[in-house]
Order: C-alpha cells, then structure tokens, then sequence
C-alpha cells in the first residue's frame, strides 16, 4: 500500500515536470491527488490562485478514460482548456457556444477515448441523451469547480447546477471532487449537502492572500486618488468597483480621458459588447475594467495586478472575493478601498426600506462588518480572516496599518466639544450639520435655528471640516454616538458619551488626508528592459494562435526568464512554467530573444568578459524553514523591503539570508540586486589583491557596499566559481 502511494506521487511529480513545467507542489495538491487516485472523493476549499485546477487535471489525466469537469461559465472553460492544449494534454470543451461540426467532433474524440478532459455546463451534462453516452466512455473522475454556484447562501448561485447532486448516486464508483473558493463556513456546509459529500475528505486550505496588499483611504476626490494610484501601476491591468452603472460609465470615461486604457462592464450593457470587454481584458487589449460587481465570475485572469474599490462593499464576503481578482499568479498586488461616510449612509437608507425584519438585521450586521473593517486601527489582514474565523498569529506586514501604523492622540477636548454640540441640537441634527456648528458656520439652517447662539458654536473653529468628520466618525465607531437611521442619521450620545471627559483619555487616530502609500514598492527585481520584450514576443504568438497571451506564458514565468536569462534549451526547461510542449513550441523563439538581448550589452547580469555565467544549480534543500520561506516570497518577486517587513525583521537580517540561500545553491539575482555597478564591482574583484583581507578589499572598492551586500556579492562570485 505504502509503495503503491510512493509510486503514485512520483508519478505525479512526473506530470506537474514534464507537462507543466512546475517543480513542486504546493500545500495540500499532492494529497488531493492522491485521494482522488485512491478512488475516494475529495471537497477543496482553498482560495483563488491556490492552485485547484492542478488538483483534477493531473489525476484525470493519470487515470484511465476522460475526466469531466463541470464549470459554470463557457469563458472558464474556453480558458482552461485554451492553457491545457498549450501544455500538449487533450482536453476539450463542450457546451452550447460550440458549432454542430464542432460538437460532433468533440464527441467522437471523447466517446473514441481520446480526451483526458472534457469540460462541461451542468445542464448539458445532466440531459437524458448525454448521461445515458456516458454510460459507454470509459470515465476517470467528476469535477465540480466552483462547487459555490449549487448554494442559495453563497454568492454566485446557479439553478443548473441544483442537480448535480444526483452524479454521487449515477456514478457510485467514480471519484469526485468539488472545489470552492468560498470562505464562509454556512456556504461550505450547504454545498457538501446538496453534492452529497459527507463522506469525502476535506482539504482547507488557509484563505490568506498574502500577496495582496490591502489599503484603504478616505474617499474625497476619487478620480484624482485613483489617478494617483493607478501611476503606481503603469500598463499594468486591474478592476475598479463602483456601485451603479452611472458611476461605473462616468468613471471609465474620466479614465480614458486621462489616457487610460479603460472600459466599463455593467450588465445594462448588452451582452455582445460584454464579451468583447471581457475578451479584450484577458488579451491585455484593455488594461482596466471599470464595473458593477457583474463583473468577475467570469474573469479568470490570473496577472490582475489591483483591485479598486470606488464605493463601500456591500459585505465582508463580497469584499474578499472581489478583491481576490487580483494577484491569481502570486506576484504581488494591491487592493484599495475608498471608504466614504457618505457611501455608509447611503447604504443603510437602502437597508430601511427591507421589509423582512430578520433579513434587514442580517444586512445591517454585514454592513456594520464592513465599516468596521474600514475604520479599523488594527492590521486589516487580521481583521478580514478574523471574520472568516481564521486566526493570524502576527500582524501582516502587508496592510496599510502595519506599513504604516496611525499615529494616536488624545482627543478627549474634541469630544467633549461634540458631546456638547449634540446636547445643544437635541439630537436633532446630522454630523454634516455638527460640524458646520463647531466651525462657527453662520449658514442660513444654522441662523433660522439660532444656533449661532449656541455655546458649542464656534468651539471647533481651528479644526477644518475633514478633520472634525473624522474624529466624529471615529467617535461614532467607538460607541460614543449613534447615527439614528431612522431620523436621517441624526446624531445621538449613547450611554458610553456620559463617560466623556470623566476618565481616561479618548484616543484616535490623526486624520490623515489622501492615500496612505509612502511605503516603498520597489516591485520585482527583474530585467525590465528583457522583460518587455519577452512580454513583446509573448503577444505576437498570442495574437497568432488566437489565445490570451498568458496562456503562452505567465508574468510569473517571464519574470524568471527575465532574471536568469537562459541561452539554452536545459536552462530553459528549468524555468518555472516550461513544460516539455512549451519548450519545443515557443523555446526556440524565447532562448533567440533572451540571446540578443544578453549579446547586445543590455543583459549584463548574465555575462561576463564575454563569458556567460553558468545557471546555478539547485543543490537540494539546505535551507532552513525561515529560509525556504524567504526564497518563495522572493521568486514570487516580492522586494526585499517588503519580505523584511513582512517578517518583522531588517533588510540586513534578509540579507544574511539571501547570502545562505546562494550559498546553498540557489538562485537570487545579485547582478540586478547591485545595479549598474555590478561590472566594476566584479572586475574590482578581480583584480584585488588575493593576500589582503576582506576588510582591506573592501575599503579599496570604488563602488559603495554595505557589509552585507559585500557579502552577498562574493557569495556570488563563490556560487559561479570564479572566487
Ligand atoms: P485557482 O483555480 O485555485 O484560483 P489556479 O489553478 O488557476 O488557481 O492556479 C493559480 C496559478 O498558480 C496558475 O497560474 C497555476 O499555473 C499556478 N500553479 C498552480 N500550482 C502550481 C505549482 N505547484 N507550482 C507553481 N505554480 C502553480
Ligand atoms: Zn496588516
């Protein structure tokens, strides 16, 4: 039994190798294999771009007969298989988009046993005429991707696939595997009912994305905030979330005005023009999409970069699918929310008007959620799986709090300038309102009341009407007042206000206008000059076969070819993402790129006095588990500032670390870490004197160096062997 198993995960290793090009796998996909090969069932909960669709490719494709995967949308499917056969395995796809030619040809090749995958829609998959063909092909397993869409709770609910339930009792014998990325624990327990999977082995994997950035700023002027931002990822493709289709139009037109390739998607927008959006978005024809939350299920686009929240989610839930988009490939992102207080308002006017007591009061908790999620002082990472009941040991590293942590002081004055202020009104009035009195404001409401006679009126004059906003917000927050929803947010002290000024000290954060984002982003250490014109090539053969251009290549595979340049066909295959069916494709059309560019000077990291440097080797583990940790976020081209901060140690410590973790025989790019004076540096070496110390060589070297990175440098030269 033990051998069998042994066997089996070689075999698997064997497949995610050669067919795509990956050299391990990661968390929980081996075992899912395994279970699945041991003919049991298995039910997948694990987040977007945690690597599912690897889970049933490869056991379909090392079983006897043809998997069937069931997938909700047709997009998916021409997707998936589009990647498959660029990978060289048979797959195909069969669905009502198909011609009849098409069709026919598609079912000769499955009911003649050449397929290792059949993609299907539900309701094609469970009409009499096919279930009763499916009686006469030899079958591997089921597939259930977006195992969500058969749940009423969960947030994409599809009638078609309410029957699919039916499979585990039609086909007693074979496995089957649903797999989800919904987080929320009432969803998981309906679909393992409706699918009839008690019985099958669960696989939770943690919902962290720990590549995604999260930030969130106070919306004032968002088309300019959004400008802001978006410079910060130039030509590169994400989504901006707006609540109605006037914002979303207006918004896309502002961006295109501003030169940006943008489109809008909302589903006022008839359905051919749709796909086009869509279509042209997944070919980098379109760089961001403008949309109602309409837009995503669809989309699986895996260099989506950021995600931009224009308005307030509706929900936790909705929040973390949609910024999920963004960042499938691992590389690293950003999703930004613009949080306004008048977004909340608006909201819970929409919430009033629910008639169903039970349901209203759900929808004010999720709201309620979400504006707590926004207001928080605590790292956001935290605070979003904490909803989801996932505990983070650490503070992230990777939100704006811990980037950036707000700085406190005690307001007690200015709350105590409030309390009166409300007093004063009688809790009659709104917090635009409060705000006006405190500044002293004469404006025709506040003289028809008399309010200029007030003694709080005027008490706030020297703090300007963003900045009262905020400490009344926080105020209301803290429990201290209530919005009275009832009475059009009407401003009311709760029992918590009596304590105001009486004890200890209120402290809230400095109101800090604007995006938070002075932290250094200093992307991926990468040849960009190569980068792009690998990108370049990558389009032509795209457009060529008439595929988006990531099923070519990933960024992620680029990436690395643009950091260890390889001229030959074996350094090639070693690239993560070069599978054997790739390498004999596209090698060729790449190593004739990467050549040129390293022979016209520009590629300077990868050679040396006219010698190129060898690919290092990689010499099996050797790294300790901080180390092992260290190297991932580094090939996924996170900069070394942000693993620092990430682990809460200095850039020296993660230094010291990149030195072992050449040391052990792998790679890191030290040629692009040092910049342009790698040259001089490597030839300064070279002719420095091999008696004195190492101190002594280094006080003569003309270029600048930190201990460490001497260090890192001549762990390099050690690695290539010419030290
Ligand atoms: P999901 O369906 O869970 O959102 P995907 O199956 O689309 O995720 O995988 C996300 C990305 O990760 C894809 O680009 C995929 O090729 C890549 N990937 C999956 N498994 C591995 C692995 N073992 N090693 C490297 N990359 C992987
Ligand atoms: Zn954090």
């Amino acid at each position: 039994m033990k051998m069998a198993t042994k066997k089996v995960k070689q075999q698997a290793r064997n497949v995610l190798q050669e067919t795509f090009g990956y050299d391990a796998f990661r968390p929980m996909q081996e075992e899912i294999i395994c279970t699945l090969m041991d003919g049991k069932d298995a039910f997948v909960l694990m987040p977007t771009g945690g690597g599912k669709s690897l889970c049933y490719q490869i056991p379909a494709m090392m079983r006897d007969g043809t998997g069937i995967v069931v997938s909700p949308l047709i997009s998916l499917m021409k997707d998936q298989v589009d990647a498959l056969t660029a990978c060289g395995v048979k797959a195909a796809y069969y669905n009502s988009s198909l011609k009849a030619a098409e069709a026919k040809e598609v079912l000769e090749r499955f009911e003649s046993g050449d397929l290792d995958l059949l993609y299907v829609a539900p309701e094609r998959l469970l009409s009499k005429g096919f279930l009763a063909k499916l009686e006469n092909v030899k079958l591997a397993m089921f597939a259930i991707d977006e195992a969500h869409c058969v749940s009423q709770w969960g947030h994409d609910f599809r009638p078609e696939y309410v029957r699919l339930g039916e499979l585990r009792d039609i086909f007693p014998n074979l496995p089957m595997l649903a797999l989800t990325a919904t987080a929320d624990e009432h969803t998981r327990e309906d679909i393992s009912d409706r699918l009839n999977l008690g019985k099958a082995k669960r696989f939770v994997a943690s919902f962290d994305r720990p590549n995604i950035r999260y930030l969130v700023a106070e919306k004032r002027q968002p088309l300019t905030q959004i400008l802001q931002f978006l410079e910060g990822w130039p030509n590169c493709s994400g989504v901006i979330y707006c609540l109605s289709r006037k914002r979303v139009e207006d918004l896309a037109v502002n961006l295109q005005r501003h030169g940006i390739r943008a489109a809008a998607y909302h589903a006022g927008i008839p359905g051919r023009s749709r796909e086009k959006v869509q279509d042209d978005f997944l070919r980098d024809r379109v760089k961001v999409i403008v949309a109602t939350i309409a837009f995503g299920m669809g989309v699986d686009k895996p260099n989506v970069r950021f995600v931009i929240h224009h308005d307030l989610p509706k929900s936790i839930e909705s929040y973390y699918q949609e910024t999920g988009r963004a960042g499938r490939d691992g590389l690293e992102s950003e999703a930004l929310m613009l949080y306004g207080s008048g977004d909340v308002n608006l909201v819970r006017r929409l919430i009033e008007n629910v008639e169903n007591i039970d349901q209203r009061r759900v929808e004010v908790h999720k709201l309620n959620s979400m504006v707590a999620f926004s207001e928080a002082l605590t790292c956001r990472r935290r605070v979003l799986l904490g909803y989801f009941g996932e505990a983070l040991d650490e503070p992230c590293g990777n939100c704006d709090i811990c980037l950036d942590p707000p700085e406190t002081y005690d307001a007690t004055e200015f709350a105590e300038a409030a309390l009166q202020c409300v007093r004063e009104v009688n809790g009659n009035f709104g917090m635009g309102y409060i705000v006006d009195v405190l500044r002293g404001s004469k404006n025709a409401r506040i003289l028809e009341h008399k309010h200029d006679q007030l003694k709080s009126h005027g008490t706030g004059a020297d703090v300007n009407a963003d900045e009262w906003t905020s400490i009344l917000r926080q105020l209301v927050h803290h429990g201290y007042f209530i919005q009275d929803v009832s009475r059009r947010a009407a401003m009311l002290p709760t029992k918590k206000a009596e304590h105001i000024g009486t004890g200890e000290p209120i402290m809230l954060a400095k109101y800090q206008p604007g995006i938070r984002r002075h932290f250094k982003r200093l992307g991926t250490p990468r040849d960009e000059a190569l980068f792009k014109k690998l990108a370049l090539l990558r389009e032509e053969l795209a457009e060529q076969e008439d595929v988006p251009p990531h099923v070519v290549f990933s960024d992620v595979t680029l990436t690395e070819m643009s950091q260890r340049k390889p001229v030959t066909e074996d350094a090639l295959r070693r690239i993560s993402g070069v599978g054997q069916h790739k390498l004999e494709q596209y090698g060729s059309a790449f190593i004739a790129v990467i050549d040129k560019h390293v022979a016209s000077g520009d590629g300077k990291a990868a050679k040396r006095g006219g010698k190129e440097i060898p690919m290092l080797i990689a010499k099996g583990p050797g790294l300790n588990e901080t180390q092992t940790y260290i190297l991932a976020q580094y090939r996924k081209g996170v900069s070394l500032q942000d693993i620092a901060a990430a682990q809460g140690v200095s850039d020296t410590t993660v230094l010291k670390h990149y030195v072992a973790i050449i040391r052990a025989g792998q790679f890191i790019d030290v040629p692009a870490f040092i910049g342009d004076d790698f040259d001089t540096l490597m030839k300064e070496l070279d002719d420095a004197d091999p008696y004195a110390s190492l101190t002594e060589i280094k006080r003569d070297l003309s270029v600048e160096l930190s201990n460490d990175e001497f260090r890192l440098a001549l762990a390099w030269r050690e690695a290539i062997g010419v030290a």
